[in-house]
């Protein structure tokens, strides 16, 4: 499979006064479901928790309405995209032309941080990007691994300066979407890293590529800033994109969702990190999906740019849509080229596809 789509290789959760939703016991839950077919796919109602809509073209709702999908399209600081002014006219446009399909995340930049007005002026823009109808914000890995204050220190998620606009998307009752540091795999080199997208991510992004910069913060610095954020903000709806950049260990990501009932994850551009684990212990990773299948949200990271061929583009979407379902709720197996290896589908109840693929997007997106 060709897949031309941009994999961020980097890195997004509950309920105003919310409780954690019920962990049902994996042996519990949906024993007896029948799980969904390949035939099922173009059937069954679905999500993208986590695509990047970039290009004013409606090829990419095109194909999402051919295949069943809703779209969050995240808008990011990321230097690679177009402009956040940009980004933001194009989900406008997007979700003018199908507001039931189309769904996005306003995001903020970090210039002038620490200045005077910073802040009033950020939390002016969030307000007004909600009143538009963004559904979520999303704070991306530059804050962590790029921006300095001005003593020229890097800025982590919990810098006391960001809490008033993690505080201010709480009072807006959109979510927060994180990506904070990188994969695991990220402070390894090359020749170690266990799976082929991200080796290819990182070799040509060295600039991102921690093993070559270990004065910079370490994996586990990211990691607690982060937890310090989230717990300091028990009523917003975090959402930790790309499994909370842990998504090398379902024990380590199981930890988390327990920690933090506030916290959702989505799984996006790390399908070969799970399918990693569960091609070693299929029965350790489908138990993960059962126990926190109201805590995890498909997405993909598909991004459609400026310069994207949209039939090409269009073809390597629905490529990954159809790969993802034989994996997630079927028993098919396939060839991975990521990691080099025949992985056998998890074939999950329904109920919890029904749930990973669309309810909790819509709980934790629309409330
Ligand atoms: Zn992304």
């Amino acid at each position: 499979m060709k897949v031309v789509l941009q994999l961020l290789a980097v890195g997004a959760m509950c309920m105003t006064a919310c409780s954690a939703p019920p962990v049902p016991a994996a042996s519990e839950a949906g024993a007896s479901s029948i799980p969904y077919t390949a035939a099922d796919f173009q059937r069954v109602r679905k999500f993208d928790a986590h695509v990047h809509a970039n290009a004013d073209h409606p090829a990419f709702l095109e194909q999402a309405r051919a295949d069943g999908f809703e779209l969050m399209s995240i808008n990011v600081d990321y230097p690679d995209f177009p402009t956040i002014v940009t980004q933001h006219r194009v989900a406008l446009a997007l979700a003018r032309a199908e507001p039931s399909r189309f769904h996005w995340a306003a995001t903020f930049s970090m210039r002038g941080f620490g200045e005077p007005g910073w802040g009033d002026r950020v939390e002016a823009d969030l307000a007004a990007a909600a009143a538009q109808g963004a559904r979520a914000v999303k704070i991306w890995k530059n804050v962590g691994m790029v921006e300095k204050d001005a003593d020229g220190r890097l800025i982590m998620l919990d810098d006391p300066a960001l809490s008033p606009v993690a505080e201010t998307i709480r009072g807006l009752d959109v979510a927060l979407i994180g990506h904070q540091g990188e994969p695991h795999n990220c402070w390894l080199p090359l020749e170690q890293m266990t799976t082929e997208n991200d080796r290819e991510y990182f070799r040509n992004h060295p600039q991102y590529h921690m093993y070559l910069h270990p004065e910079q913060p370490g994996y586990e610095d990211q990691m607690a800033a982060r937890d310090r954020f989230v717990a300091a903000h028990p009523g917003l709806r975090f959402v930790g994109a790309h499994m909370a950049s842990l998504e090398y260990d379902v024990d380590r990501l199981a930890a988390f969702l327990d920690r933090f009932p506030n916290a959702t994850v989505d799984l996006a551009a790390r399908m070969s990190q799970v399918q990693y684990q569960s091609v070693r212990d299929r029965g350790k990773v489908r138990d993960f999906f059962i126990r926190y299948q109201d805590r995890l949200l498909y997405g993909t990271d598909l991004a459609m740019d400026p310069a994207s061929d949209p039939q090409e583009f269009k073809q390597a979407a629905h490529a990954v849509w159809t790969s993802d379902w034989r994996y997630l709720a079927t028993d098919g197996s396939q060839y991975v080229k990521t990691i080099e290896a025949d992985v056998p589908g998890l074939a999950l109840p329904r109920d919890v596809i029904d749930k990973v693929y669309y309810r909790n997007a819509v709980r934790v997106f629309a409330p």
